[in-house]
């Protein structure tokens, strides 16, 4: 039988209901419907720091961080107050800001391999352009991508394969011709061979290999050692591109990007999220001669009626800035090894099978009696009944998990030891709930 959950409450069904009618599924991106875990989503009313509160009036620790971009904590006091002074003087205007080239400047002094970059509207948008930008800059027409790492909704990046399997062109939805995926070659993450299979078929048309340096779409699993090095030598060997995803890692888990993290240079580098501070902003970056393929310095042509909008570079400047001298970084390290610790202590106490893998400040829960997982076929064993059931103890306890078992969870500057507690005394009722129903 379904246990009946307290949280969320009736304010949130009666707006899930009337949304509805109007918003396809009632959400305006799959994953918020609680497709994975059953139940009526959360309408949030508004956030502070570590917490966010619902229009029930029910207040959460939050792990989800609006997907990422809310590294400093939700509202934070310096990147309101940049984003009012800023709307202030104007929403956008369709010419260039010095707010633009301040967070390019940001950008580029943070991150080594970026000497120049393109501001857009989504992460979505920035491996559509990192895309384009490799295929034009090549002048090659294959990509490499990896079963369970997740691009945006990019058609050509948008791919279902058969999980192991190096596969061919397979459209992940409805709507996307097979066409457009013909160049698409699936391989499997943490797996070299696989990649090495692809390049000895088709090396000299590949343009280059997207990867999400850690993989955070099929929850958070880290690259094995040796398997983000070896996609650059095999990149180099082939003249292809390594493009990084870094929508979700970058400025996340190393002030630097994950690149800097684990010292493997990408060529070109997707962001978003932490970039645009909680705006809509994405980015693209790499060496100069790379990005001067775009339009209006090259042939590749891309554009954006809002891209540098003002608000989001007020945002992400005032956020980057404060992520700039590492120190927020430093300070959230304890904090999650205290709250992994805490986890970890409370499952076995419990007899739950569960394992964290993190990377800075993302990280996983995998309900498994694994010791490690680092391939796709690993986070697709795990028991996404045991976390559905966890999901909605924590939630009626009063914490905010992403809702799903693919999903990374996010922690903040925000999190401090009370935030900490909290979630602790919750996981130790979810667990006990998970080890007698
Ligand atoms: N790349 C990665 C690695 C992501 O995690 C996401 C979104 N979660 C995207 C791209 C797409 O970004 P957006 O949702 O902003 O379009």
């Amino acid at each position: 039988a379904q246990p009946s959950h307290r949280r969320p409450g009736p304010r949130s069904a009666e707006w899930f209901a009337r949304a509805a009618k109007t918003i396809p599924g009632g959400v305006n991106s799959p994953v918020r419907a609680f497709n994975g875990v059953g139940g009526t989503p959360a309408f949030i009313d508004h956030a502070r720091g570590a917490y966010i509160y619902d229009v029930d009036g029910n207040e959460y620790v939050d792990y989800v961080g609006s997907f990422g971009p809310m590294i400093l904590g939700h509202a934070d006091p310096a990147v309101v107050e940049a984003v009012q002074k800023q709307a202030a003087k104007g929403l956008s205007f369709g010419a260039p800001t010095g707010l633009e080239t301040e967070l390019a400047e940001l950008v580029c002094s943070m991150v080594d391999s970026i000497e120049s970059v393109r501001m857009v509207n989504s992460g979505t948008e920035a491996a559509m352009t990192a895309l384009r930008l490799a295929r034009g800059h090549t002048g090659r027409n294959k990509v490499i991508k990896f079963a369970g790492n997740y691009h945006g909704h990019v058609d050509a990046l948008l791919v279902n394969a058969g999980s192991g399997a190096l596969t061919l062109g397979i459209p992940g939805s409805p709507g996307v011709p097979e066409a457009v995926v013909a160049d698409t070659l699936v391989a499997t993450y943490n797996d070299l061979d696989s990649v090495a299979e692809a390049f000895k078929a088709h090396g000299d048309d590949i343009a280059c290999i997207m990867v999400e340096p850690v993989a955070g779409n099929m929850n958070c699993v880290p690259p094995v050692p040796g398997f983000l090095e070896g996609l650059r030598d095999l990149c180099d060997q082939y003249g292809a591109l390594l493009v990084f995803d870094e929508v979700m890692t970058g400025f996340r888990v190393h002030p630097g990007c994950a690149q800097a993290h684990f010292g493997v240079r990408p060529d070109v580098t997707a962001l978003g999220k932490i970039v645009g501070g909680g705006m809509p902003v994405g980015a693209v970056g790499g060496p100069r001669d790379v990005m001067e393929t775009l339009a209006p310095t090259g042939p590749v042509y891309q554009a954006g009626t809002l891209s540098g909008h003002p608000l989001g570079m007020a945002a992400g400047i005032a956020t980057l800035s404060q992520l700039r001298d590492g120190s927020v970084h430093k300070a959230i390290a304890p904090q999650l090894d205290k709250l992994l610790a805490g986890l970890n202590e409370r499952a076995q106490k419990h007899g739950i099978g569960f394992l964290t893998q993190r990377v800075g400040a993302m990280f996983g829960m995998f309900f498994t009696d694994a010791e490690q997982v680092s391939r796709f076929d690993d986070v697709a064993a795990c028991d996404t009944e045991a976390f559905g059931r966890f999901f909605h103890t924590m939630l009626d306890n009063g914490v905010y998990l992403a809702p799903s078992a693919f999903e990374a969870a996010f922690i903040s500057h925000a999190h401090d030891d009370t935030a900490i507690e909290r979630t602790l005394d919750a996981a130790d009722i979810a667990f006990a709930t998970l080890a007698h129903p």
